[in-house]
């Protein structure tokens, strides 16, 4: 089920990007990790939408049934199928009304799950009714009792997953304690295959599989397109027994394996502090639920009719009986309730009320609960994990994240290689700093390509070599395509946020990035791609020019290639300070004396020409010069405003360019035009255009 705990997505900033999610699968124990899927993206984007609204439940999970043909040795709610507890699930005409009720009140997406939820006979009728009754759902199953009927129902749009575990019949057949489960399993995936039923394999790491991890992989990349790692920790049962408690123990990986497996990603959990909480990390000095109770926007219902706000509540004073109430009143009265239900004590303030690892923790007071019967309590397991959280958060940011700063905006870099001294031309050297700033955007880089088959781009907007680039409910998704006909490969996909504030790039190849030396930040052709769009944002532009900081003046000399930018950079080496000698930023600068005229300023970019000086810093605009080569040394005031948007029009650098960005550009330049001083420049190469400029 949905949980921001485990859902590290969420979003903290409205347009975050965010192309991993993971959602616990409460029976199968599953942390689920999409990777990138364009679909995802919209989700993301939904999920901001969602907490932007009322208190509504648009999200239910319902567990169908407790009882499981398997019975797996790291399992927390298995009951087995002769129990009586069978009698006493919800009828389905008793989950209809309840499916009813809810879509009355505005869900519009189930979670599907157990035990096995095929597990019940009536099993195909209750798929029908709920996927039926709902925009979106997702299933979990152990996929042994797929039947080709069962294979075709699920061909309806949705997100399946089938559990794996282990990659041989022993192994798999030795965690399930059900003889026959691994051939029972194929079977489903067979029929699913046959029947054209999309899927992804979940796999399940615990000790006893672990030796055949990679061979598990190897197994579900065979089986199907999509696979994705499940949790890499077990929490503790339900039922709270002491035996199959110890075997969940026993199954339990060493903390330095669960980092392995779901490593943190610290770009995304730092833009979720800015705007959600996280799952368990929040609770009020009082009470342990009610951040998260007045955050959620699902609910959960087990087998037998209970409902609550999450799927680990097991304790029935947390769950309302739907059969003696209605949905409406469980919803807008019962689950508020549970706000002020469970009271912060001394010993939580002791413990997790006030740990320095926090941050770094997976521990919510639900899974104290399993593990202790007390929802105060810390995890000593998890204190374990943290520790390794911890570790691996510090060694990712001194080897894997640098900053650099251009024209006031920080650029993160993030990669999942390390990024060593000479990563980056050295040129960069001078725009590195230490840390955030005010005004920071983000970009992350993966060296493999995702598989966006049957992937919902979007609508198309651009297509022309090097890039295709597709928009998908406001996100930007930039295909790297070939110029060659009829070669449908791709060389690169970046995913951007509305803003282009944060980034995803996926490389195809990673020897680019050990050989070092890399002239872009975004390993584009040119970061100009990425920041021509950010600078829209912030009244800057790119413009063909030459740079320079003249006794403390700003000085652009605009022009295309040939127009001798470098040729000016050189000349004026030693009296000036050469900002760049081929690409410079300008930005209109906010006045803080309201009724002073707001002016600009020229900052330095690392893209140079032939003269490689480049500089982090800037000046003040004091004019712009078009430049002309002559045999003559003269500079001729231009007074003419269109005449002058004319000429940095044509020197402006456009990105992929659409409505907005042009609207917000167009202002720039027109303010530009209008009030800043500027000239036609003719020089010849003697150098005595210096003298022309000092007297400016
Ligand atoms: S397949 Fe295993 S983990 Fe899933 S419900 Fe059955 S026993 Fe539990
Ligand atoms: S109780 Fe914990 S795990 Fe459950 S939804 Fe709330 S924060 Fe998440
Ligand atoms: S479980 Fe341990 S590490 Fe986690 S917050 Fe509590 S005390 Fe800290």
């Amino acid at each position: 089920m949905p949980c921001r705990k485990t859902e590290k997505r969420g979003q903290k900033r409205k347009n975050g990007v965010r192309f991993i999610f993971y959602r616990i699968d409460s029976a199968h124990r599953t942390l689920k990790k999409e990777f990138f899927t364009i679909n995802m993206a919209q989700e993301y984007l939904g999920k901001s939408k969602i907490n932007n609204l009322p208190r509504l439940p648009l999200e239910g999970s319902i567990d169908l049934t407790y009882c499981c043909n398997n019975n797996c040795q790291h399992c927390w709610l298995r009951i087995p199928p002769d129990s009586s507890e069978k009698k006493t699930e919800l009828t389905f005409t008793r989950i209809r009304k309840i499916v009813d009720e809810a879509r009355q009140m505005g869900c519009r997406r189930w979670s599907i799950s157990g035990g096995e939820p095929m597990f019940r006979p009536d099993f195909a009728e209750i798929f029908e009714y709920l996927t039926g009754n709902s925009a979106s759902y997702s299933i979990n199953t152990n996929g042994t009792l797929i039947t080709p009927k069962i294979a075709k129902l699920l061909k309806r749009k949705g997100n399946k997953m089938i559990a794996l575990y282990g990659a041989t019949k022993d192994v798999h057949d030795h965690i399930t304690r059900n003889p026959g489960s691994f051939e029972a399993a194929m079977r489903g995936f067979r029929y699913l295959k046959e029947a054209g039923a999309g899927f992804t394999v979940q796999l399940i790491p615990m000790k006893d599989n672990y030796h055949e991890f990679k061979d598990m992989i190897r197994l579900a990349e065979s089986l199907g397109k999509h696979y994705r790692v499940g949790a890499a920790w077990f929490y503790l049962s339900a039922c709270g027994d002491k035996e199959r408690n110890a075997a969940i123990k026993r199954q339990r990986l060493p903390p330095k394996e669960v980092v392995e497996l779901d490593k943190p990603d610290l770009s995304y959990e730092e833009s979720m502090k800015e705007q959600y909480n996280q799952c368990g990390k929040e609770t009020n000095d009082k009470y342990l639920f009610s951040s998260c109770i007045a955050g959620r926007r699902d609910f959960h219902i087990d087998p037998y009719g209970k409902m609550t706000f999450c799927c680990f509540i097991k304790d029935s004073s947390f769950r309302y009986d739907l059969r003696n109430g209605s949905f409406q009143d469980c919803w807008e009265n019962f689950i508020p309730s549970l706000t002020t239900k469970v009271k912060v004590t001394e010993e939580y303030k002791k413990n997790c009320g006030s740990c320095k690892l926090r941050k770094d923790c997976r521990i919510c007071p639900v899974y104290a609960y399993l593990e202790h019967r007390d929802f105060n309590q810390k995890v000593e397991y998890l204190c374990a994990v943290a520790k390794e959280n911890h570790k691996f958060k510090e060694n990712w940011q001194k080897n894997h994240r640098r900053y650099f700063k251009i024209a006031d905006i920080t650029v993160q870099v993030e990669s999942d290689l390390p990024i060593k001294d000479n990563t980056f031309h050295p040129k960069f050297k001078l725009f590195e700093v230490d840390g955030p700033g005010e005004d920071t955007i983000s970009i992350r880089h993966h060296f493999s390509l995702p598989d966006l088959s049957g992937k919902d781009l979007g609508r198309e907007h651009y297509r022309k070599p090097p890039w295709a680039i597709y928009k998908n409910n406001g996100s930007w998704v930039y295909l790297g395509i070939s110029p060659t006909l009829g070669d449908k490969s791709l060389h690169r996909i970046a995913a951007f946020n509305p803003d282009y504030t944060r980034g995803r790039i996926y490389n195809d190849k990673e020897e680019a990035f050990i050989k070092g030396g890399l002239h872009s930040l975004t390993l584009f052709p040119s970061d100009q791609i990425l920041l021509a769009r950010v600078l829209a944002d912030r009244q800057g532009c790119y413009l063909h020019s030459c740079g320079v900081n003249f006794q403390g003046k700003g000085l652009l000399f605009v022009g295309h290639s040939e127009a001798g930018k470098s040729t000016m950079a050189t000349m004026l080496k030693g009296q000036a300070e050469i900002l760049c000698d081929d690409r410079m930023i300008v930005r209109r600068q906010k006045s803080e004396d309201r009724s002073q005229k707001t002016g600009f300023k020229i900052y330095g970019t690392w893209s140079h020409g032939d003269v490689p000086d480049v500089s982090a810093n800037s000046a003040p605009l004091r004019a712009i010069m078009f430049l002309e080569k002559a045999d003559e040394d003269r500079i001729i005031p231009l007074e003419d405003k269109k005449e002058i948007t004319k000429r940095l029009l044509s020197c402006l650098i456009k990105p992929f360019v659409t409505a907005d960005w042009w609207d917000k550009t167009l202002v720039l330049i027109d303010k530009m035009a209008e009030r800043v001083p500027c000239y036609v420049l003719r020089f010849d190469k003697t150098g005595a255009v210096a003298d022309i400029l000092r007297k400016l």
